[in-house]
């Protein structure tokens, strides 16, 4: 196994037009290996040690040793013989035990209720809780959000990996929430008061880049999305090649304040015609029910949804030229998402981008449910405990 290596991590650094070099230490050395070894296995492979030394490169005595170490953590559990034509003795196939932890995952997208679930190692919901805060902001948020943690963790009945939190509002990579002005939040250090509360590793991240992290994880696995996450306000989540970006102030994906009618309505941020104005939960529903239930509004109500779709491919376009990416995916709320928001984007999209050079970039809605922002904090501690997305 190597002991002493020097890697090249392009992590941002000084400008000086060269990538940092970082030495790396065997723990660490360890560490990487054993995440290589689970992201093998993630989410739900079944392989033999063999295939794992396969695909990562990494010698069958280190990879038998590894998987003896995940074993012996209860991380990795054997299946039983793998089904081969060769002679020989056949290997035994290996997989992530998904109930050896379990994650808390909090969703405070919402303004009245924060929402929190246990997630297992594969992305099943094991059990639920809520706490009604009826728009309350400031430390009283912070209070909730703490103790909504502290009775899941006193829920679960077996180790837990670390707490997940996605929240509106910029997050800096401390998880300080930098500004989110529906809970009043200006510099609030979210991370280190929810995990000095309960004594764990907690992550904290915006909700679209939440939900771009649960698209990546356990949905559809592209490596160059664009999460579009619809709630309270409209924030997009984006990955290129396996990697999220965070931009230079943490602020990538902030779409929703790009105003796209110069004589449209006044927004809370003090411009006209933001895309929120036309196309966040709000908006839409706010329009939706001055609809009065004739026959018409059927019509209606898909000129509506259509209406905001083309406004929102205003804003996706020029990223879907920039960026290229395999796919766009909508989350939030899919009775107002599906149908004719979603067909309405996918047909603006192509309209405003198409060339003899780009494939029409496939569009859709997440398959994921409305837990998108739950499962992308739990993606969030697997990637920072465990190494793996
Ligand atoms: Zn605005």
């Amino acid at each position: 196994m190597s002991t002493d290596v020097t890697v090249a991590q392009s992590a941002p650094g000084p400008r000086t037009g060269r990538r940092r070099l970082v030495k790396v230490l065997p723990e660490d050395a360890r560490r990487h290996n054993k995440s290589l070894v689970l992201q093998a296995l993630f989410p739900e492979a079944e392989l033999s040690r063999a295939d794992i030394a396969r695909m990562t490169g990494l010698t069958r005595v280190t990879v038998s040793d590894l998987v003896g170490e995940l074993a012996e953590e209860g991380l990795v559990r054997e299946l039983g013989q793998k089904e081969s034509k060769r002679p020989g003795k056949p290997g035994t196939l290996l997989s992530i035990n998904p109930y050896a932890r379990v994650l808390v995952a909090l969703d405070l997208s919402d303004s009245e209720t924060l929402n929190g679930a246990l997630v297992d190692l594969s992305g099943r919901v094991l059990s639920r809780d809520a706490v009604t805060i009826g728009g309350a902001v400031g430390e009283t948020a912070v209070t909730a959000t703490i103790e909504l943690a502290q009775k899941l963790v006193a829920v679960a009945d077996r180790p837990v990996l670390g707490v997940g939190i996605g929240t509106p509002g910029m997050v800096d990579a401390d998880g300080v929430v930098l500004h989110a002005p529906n809970r009043s939040w200006e510099s609030v250090p979210l991370r280190e008061r929810v995990a000095e509360a309960l004594e764990l590793p907690v992550l904290v991240s915006n909700d679209a880049d939440a939900a771009a992290r649960a698209e990546h994880s356990y949905g559809g696995r592209a490596e160059t999305v664009l999460v579009v996450h619809v709630a309270l306000g409209v924030g997009a989540g984006l990955f290129i090649n396996g990697k999220l970006v965070h931009g230079h102030r943490s602020a990538a994906g902030e779409i929703g304040h790009v105003s796209i009618q110069d004589d449209g309505v006044l927004c809370a941020c003090g411009k006209r015609g933001c895309l929120e104005t036309f196309t966040s939960v709000p908006a839409l529903r706010a329009q939706l029910d001055e609809l009065t239930g004739e026959p018409t509004d059927l019509s209606q109500r898909a000129a509506i949804l259509s209406g905001a779709g083309e406004k929102l491919s205003r804003v996706v376009a020029p990223l879907v030229a920039a960026i290229d990416f395999d796919e766009i995916v909508l989350s939030g709320p899919l009775d107002l998402l599906g149908g004719d928001l979603v067909d309405s984007v996918r047909e603006n999209v192509r309209m405003r981008t198409r060339s003899a050079f780009r494939n029409d970039v496939p569009v859709r809605t997440t398959d994921l449910g409305e837990d998108t922002v739950l499962l992308g904090a739990a993606a969030m501690v697997l990637s920072g405990q465990l190494g793996v997305s």
